[in-house]
């Protein structure tokens, strides 16, 4: 009999100033009641096993981080209206219906790739975590980490979700919207466990996800989403081997359900091609069943002069080809597509890189809002979903 290693430690977890007062902060949030309940969740599971049959495709995007600040009923009624446009555009080009999954309420934790930023002047900074763990302003003082924001993520999280289930009014139940959030703060997520009639669920939201940096099979977020009942999904980034990929959806999806797990495939416009067919040739043969959703934006990401983080279109519209392809030749489906947009006309992503090194970023990047990661404007998200419908 073999005994199952103890989970590594976790990941990106924040460097709290005060343990005594996270511990407070943990029971606070174990007391209160559940974001979202188990009925939601089930009823997504319903319409991802509909995905797996390729009736419907999922439709998994917003923004890279959600700020606090816009947990405001305008600012919320705005995204949740632009992933409906979205849908329906996907829909209209189609014919098929959308699973539609924000990245909303509660995207609030970001993982990096740097624990520091080095600003303009010199000065290094901690890095920006999302606001469940520090604040994005540039100075000391507003990176410290903060346990209490914990519980504005929470409340931020219970107005977004009341602002899902008001935009549910009037549109067949089908098409209702879910929310989904990267899983990463073991502080947050662990007392947002809750039980249900059969099993355990995260009720900080209806999909979580598990990102491309703490994806480890040993680590704490896989042994921890693992148990839980929630459709689940992981980030498939370019340094996971077909061995990794095999393994990660037989713990992620113990029972073979065709509902349960997604992988989101963010492997880059220049390595898709050599590493997704044998991902998938893998998975298909010895792994678990999963869904395959294409991120097109985190393997592209390119950093100007000034340090602004952009993507360039054609590589994002590439890596969507690739993913098409490689899935098509190995016989499964291409079943949708994980996207950073913004409701607004911003200027994060770029037709090609080419365009703007001669010009400062604030020139060649003037509406540029995203906390974190560059997003797709409207106009950019469209022309992404119209690409994608041609090569279905
Ligand atoms: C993200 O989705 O914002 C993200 C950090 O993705 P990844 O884990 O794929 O890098
Ligand atoms: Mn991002």
């Amino acid at each position: 009999m073999s005994t199952l290693a103890a989970p590594a430690a976790p990941v990106q977890q924040p460097a709290w100033p005060d343990p005594g007062h996270v511990a407070t902060v943990r029971d606070a949030l174990a007391d209160r009641p559940p974001l979202v309940g188990w009925a939601e969740c089930a009823d997504l599971l319903a319409a991802l096993a509909d995905a797996h049959r390729g009736e419907r495709l999922v439709l998994q995007a917003g923004d890279c981080a959600e700020r606090f600040a816009d947990a405001t009923d305008a600012a919320l009624d705005a995204r949740i209206a632009h992933l409906y446009a979205l849908a329906d555009a996907l829909r209209a080009d189609t014919g098929r219906p959308c699973v539609t999954v924000g990245r909303l309420a509660g995207q609030y934790a970001k993982p990096r790739s740097s624990p520091t930023q080095t600003l303009g002047d010199g000065t290094v900074l901690p890095a920006y975590r999302g606001d469940l763990v520090n604040g994005c302003a540039p100075t000391a003082e507003a990176r410290r980490p903060d346990p209490r924001r914990m519980l504005t993520g929470y409340d931020s999280s219970a107005l977004a979700l009341a602002r899902v289930r008001a935009s549910r009014a009037g549109r067949p139940a089908a098409e209702a919207l879910y929310a989904s959030h990267e899983a990463l703060l073991v502080d947050y997520e662990q007392p947002l466990v809750r039980a249900h009639a059969t099993g355990r669920y995260a009720s900080s939201g209806h999909l979580v996800w598990i990102g491309d940096r703490s994806r480890d099979c040993d680590g704490w977020h896989v042994r921890w989403a693992a148990a839980l009942d929630n459709p689940v999904a992981v980030k498939i980034g370019p340094t996971t081997t077909p061995h990794d990929a095999v393994r990660l959806s037989r713990l992620l999806n113990p029972h073979g359900v065709p509902r349960k797990l997604a992988f989101v495939t963010r492997l880059g416009a220049r390595h898709v091609h050599r590493l997704l067919p044998d991902l998938v040739t893998e998975v298909t043969r010895r792994g678990a069943p999963v869904l395959w959703l294409c991120d097109p934006m985190h393997g592209n990401t390119v950093v100007l002069r000034g340090g602004a983080k952009t993507r360039p279109l054609q590589a994002i519209h590439d890596e969507v080809a690739g993913f098409v392809r490689a899935l098509r030749y190995r016989r499964q489906p291409p079943a949708g597509l994980h996207l950073e947009v913004a409701p607004d006309d911003v200027t994060e992503c770029v037709a090609t890189p080419e365009d703007t090194p001669a010009v400062p970023d604030r020139v060649a990047l003037p509406r540029y809002t995203s906390a974190c990661d560059p997003r797709l404007s409207p106009a950019q998200a469209r022309a992404l979903l119209a690409h994608f419908a041609r090569l279905l």
